[in-house]
């Protein structure tokens, strides 16, 4: 039996402790470093370190490596780099997809086969464990799979009734440079997936594809059931490497009949106590190793399951957090106004007709095409307009003069301000025409594919 002190005293000399924490600092080195390249970009660490650590590792460090190639090679490297970056990070290709999938099955084939015995129950092992494993891969694959929310001219005229304009973050008339139609209200054009995408969410180089209407719950689905995973294999692994430890330093064959049996690390330091850890994952490389992973990625994996929570509270998307972002740095800046829309409309770009709907190439009936009204916010509408304008300058309007007229015979006109457009002093004061209360934006968010196909 070794003893707590043979293993405090060995600690410094053993170069197997040393690589073992040279690992996991490596390890946790690499956690922090895709945490801050998946999270570091959102507006709500823009002004953290974590947005500070993003700039810098996107922006900063990037730079300087150009520069130095610039000088040795004449940007040789950055060349050959940038097209195999803009493969990877611009065209759809499942090379993250597959490293996904290899990592968790390899994790799987590692973990099992030795922690088999240690699993406390045949209810876990033929019922919990199947369950656990096969759902993340059920729904990657169906968040895969998902494409109706890649919008396609036949699709197109349901999408465009899909939502209303807000008239804040999305406009009518605002053409996809890409696809030529004006982009329906809540969607954005994904270069990745080269298509305008309904509801865009965001591009998920995980699953290949954009989490959008369609696929969202499928997404959230996926996150809930790889935590569920991570948590899994986290708790039973530390629950493993405690038994095995507590076999190592209080043996049930010494301690038999006793009635005071301790805990294996009853009374030791923090030192010991992670030393005794130390020899334990060495010795128990497989279980160790992927109790260590998924400890430190089941965190990520809830984070990002806590903030699409969020993101269903609040009736809004990823793409749209980045929007109204902006607009409170607008409003900041006094740039931004508001009139009703009611006062306003006659003279300036109205909204699309609600029945008439455009693409590239003819005019189409939405309502007689799809053989129903779209069934979302019907009479749900904004009512004022947000714009910006340029340099904060208050929007103006032409006055008709009284009894003044050119030689042409046109009534003159002189430019005046426009008392029909307030500031907007505060994001208070707009609304969020998507947010339909928690149960609304639930239903919206998670059950829409059943409800309207
Ligand atoms: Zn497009
Ligand atoms: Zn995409």
């Amino acid at each position: 039996m070794p003893s707590v002190d043979k293993v405090a005293r060995s600690k410094s000399d053993d170069p197997m402790m040393d690589m073992l924490k040279t690992l996991i600092l490596i390890v946790a080195s690499i956690s922090f470093l895709v945490f801050v390249a998946l999270f570091g970009r959102l507006p709500v660490f823009r002004k953290t370190p974590v947005g500070w650590c993003y700039r810098l590792l996107m922006v900063y460090l990037p730079n300087a490596l150009v520069g130095l190639d610039e000088k040795l090679t004449g940007r040789r490297i950055t060349r050959t780099t940038t097209r195999v970056y803009n493969y990877l990070m611009y065209d759809r290709h499942p090379v993250v997809l597959i490293i996904f999938v290899l990592l968790q099955l390899g994790s799987e084939l590692l973990f099992l086969p030795p922690a088999w015995t240690y699993i406390p129950s045949n209810v876990q092992r033929y019922l919990v464990l199947p369950v656990l494993i096969t759902l993340p891969y059920s729904t990657l694959y169906l968040s895969y799979s998902t494409s109706s929310h890649h919008i396609t001219p036949e699709s197109y005229p349901q999408a465009l009734t899909r939502y209303p304009y807000d008239y804040t973050l999305y406009h009518p008339h605002r053409m996809c440079r890409t696809c030529h139609y004006p982009k329906p209200a809540r969607s954005k054009h994904c270069p990745i997936c080269k298509a305008c995408i309904e509801r865009q969410d965001h591009h998920c180089i995980w699953i290949n594809n954009c989490v959008g209407l369609h696929n969202y719950h499928y997404f959230i689905a996926l996150l809930v059931t790889v935590a569920a995973l991570l948590g899994y294999g986290a708790f039973t692994g530390f629950g493993i490497l405690e038994k095995i430890l507590q076999e190592m330093f209080v043996p049930r064959r010494l301690t038999a009949g006793s009635l005071t049996s301790k805990r294996w690390s009853t009374g030791l330091s923090w030192m010991e106590y992670f030393n005794a850890y130390t020899v334990c994952l060495a010795t128990n490389a497989r279980i160790g190793a992927v109790t260590l992973l998924a400890s430190m990625t089941c965190p990520l994996a809830l984070g990002f399951l806590v903030y699409h929570a969020y993101l269903i509270w609040a009736g809004t998307t990823t793409n749209e957090t980045a929007k109204w972002s902006d607009l409170r740095e607008d409003i900041q800046d006094d740039l931004v106004w508001q009139a009703r829309i009611d006062d306003v409309k006659t003279e300036y770009p109205g909204p699309l007709d609600e029945k008439i709907v455009y693409d590239s190439r003819n005019f189409r009936d939405a309502t007689s095409r799809s053989g129903r009204v779209p069934s979302w916010g019907y009479g749900r509408k904004a009512h004022w307009w947000i714009i910006r304008t340029r340099g904060g300058v208050n929007p103006t309007r032409w006055k008709p003069l009284e009894g003044q007229y050119e030689s042409s015979g046109r009534q003159k006109v002189e430019e005046v301000i426009d008392e029909r457009w307030k500031r907007v002093k505060s994001l208070d004061e707009i609304d969020n025409l998507y947010d339909l209360g928690l149960v609304g934006n639930i239903k919206d968010g998670l059950s829409r594919p059943w409800r309207d196909v």
